[in-house]
């Protein structure tokens, strides 16, 4: 393998550079230095997004057909690698990498032309209806009820856990067309438009304080049915293909460097006892070890994304297994970031959203963010399915 950049891609990773310098102006750079969470706030993301979207570049792996870049895979790692260097709002969730390639693999052309544009440009913004009280890991047991009138489906019941809805447009939904058969056959996939008559959104916050989630309720919403993708019963597969997107379809080397560097720069600083962390032998190699789990991350995403290319999908076993080395090495880098912080990592202090409060100097904020950052991880190994299901799927796959 060369993982020498040719000439081409060293003048790419300039370019890119120019215009990161450029475009991300202090105030996105100072909201995402002190987000606490694994997305952006809607409004620094959609404003990042529409400055990407000018150059052609807000979806990086969509194929040029669908008004992506077309970028070759060396292209988008470089891409993925810069913005998070400049420290970029992460905001390409559930709308430009999960529904987007469902869409371009099962959407009709018609879907493909409305939804497509509309999600480049910010216009909509996507949550995820997956989870239901009683259906998480057990995902097939959900009971959200969508029955047939004419051109119409009529849905009733609720999804939890919805990220950001409050902020969304529209949800995927899964919902359950039929009780006959294995569980699996009786679900459909629906586009639900969160303007339409019935939905509820409640808030659920976390306990940071924080409101990303959601509980949805549908109470007799009128869906088309040309908003429905692929037909009534496909909706397990379609929920599958586009999981396989939320776990492994982008390079999370980036933020994990740039949290490792975070945490280098924290380390290297007197504590309130005077003390640095990175005088410790201990706590060296421990950081050192990480490192190295973020260069071994990096060949394996390369390696299992070289599929992508092309519109292809990474794969059951490949994105289950980029999930878990994320998730785990995010809450490792953590975890030592927190030990590092000693009492000051568990202090329950004000959770408001960092960006809001009165600016302070950057150590005492980056300690802030830190001890944010060590409850916030632990979502890691369990949103898109948890750790324990993950290893569930490569299992299963492989022993067969
Ligand atoms: C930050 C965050 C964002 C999320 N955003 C969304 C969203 O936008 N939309 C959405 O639909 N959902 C969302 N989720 C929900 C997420 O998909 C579920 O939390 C996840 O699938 C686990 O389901 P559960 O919470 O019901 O836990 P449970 O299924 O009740 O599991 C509890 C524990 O039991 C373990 N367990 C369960 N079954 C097994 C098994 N067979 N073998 C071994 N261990 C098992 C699990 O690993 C877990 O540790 C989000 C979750 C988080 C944390």
């Amino acid at each position: 393998m060369d993982l020498y950049l040719a000439a081409e891609d060293l003048a790419f990773r300039d370019e890119m550079r120019r215009f990161l310098t450029e475009a991300l102006d202090p105030e996105l750079r100072r909201a995402e230095r002190l987000n606490t969470s694994f997305l952006a706030d809607p409004g620094y993301g959609l404003k990042w997004q529409a400055k990407l979207t000018e150059k052609g570049w807000a979806a990086p792996s969509w194929p040029s057909e669908h008004g992506g870049p077309g970028w070759t895979l060396t292209q988008r790692y470089i891409f993925d690698q810069e913005c998070e260097r400049a420290g970029e709002p992460h905001f390409r969730g559930a709308s430009i990498k999960m529904i987007a390639p469902v869409l371009m693999r099962y959407g009709s052309p018609q879907q493909q032309a409305y939804y497509l544009p509309r999600i480049l440009s910010g216009e909509h913004l996507w949550a995820q209806g997956y989870s239901e009280p009683g259906a998480g890991s057990d995902l097939a047991s959900l009971k959200t009820k969508a029955v047939r009138d004419g051109d119409q489906y009529v849905v009733s019941g609720s999804k939890i856990w919805s990220t950001l809805a409050h902020y969304a447009t529209h949800m995927f939904a899964l919902v359950r067309t039929s009780d006959a058969g294995k569980k699996q056959q009786g679900i459909t996939f629906l586009l639900i438009d969160l303007k339409a008559a019935g939905i509820e959104i409640k808030p659920i916050l976390s306990i940071d304080g924080t409101h990303e989630f959601n509980q949805t309720f549908f109470d007799n919403v009128r869906v088309p049915v040309c908003d429905r993708i692929g037909e009534e019963g496909d909706g397990w597969e379609i929920a599958k293909y586009l999981l396989e997107f939320e776990r492994g379809g982008a390079f999370a080397g980036g933020v994990l460097r740039a949290l490792h560097y975070r945490l280098y720069r924290l380390a290297a600083e007197p504590g309130p006892d005077g003390r640095r962390a990175l005088d410790d032998p201990l706590f060296v190699a421990r950081f050192a070890e990480i490192g190295a789990d973020i260069d071994a991350n990096d060949m394996l995403e390369l390696t299992a994304m070289s599929k992508v290319e092309g519109g292809g999908n990474p794969g059951s076993v490949a994105s289950s297994t980029m999930k878990i080395e994320r998730s785990r090495i995010r809450q490792a880098i953590a975890e030592l970031a927190a030990s590092v912080l000693g009492p000051d990592a568990l202090r329950w202090e004000d959770r408001r959203p960092l960006h809001l409060l009165p600016e302070e100097p950057e150590l005492v904020e980056e300690r802030k963010v830190a001890s944010a950052l060590y409850i916030n991880s632990r979502s890691q190994s369990i949103f898109g399915g948890s750790n324990e299901i993950q290893l569930e799927i490569i299992a299963r796959t492989l022993l067969k």
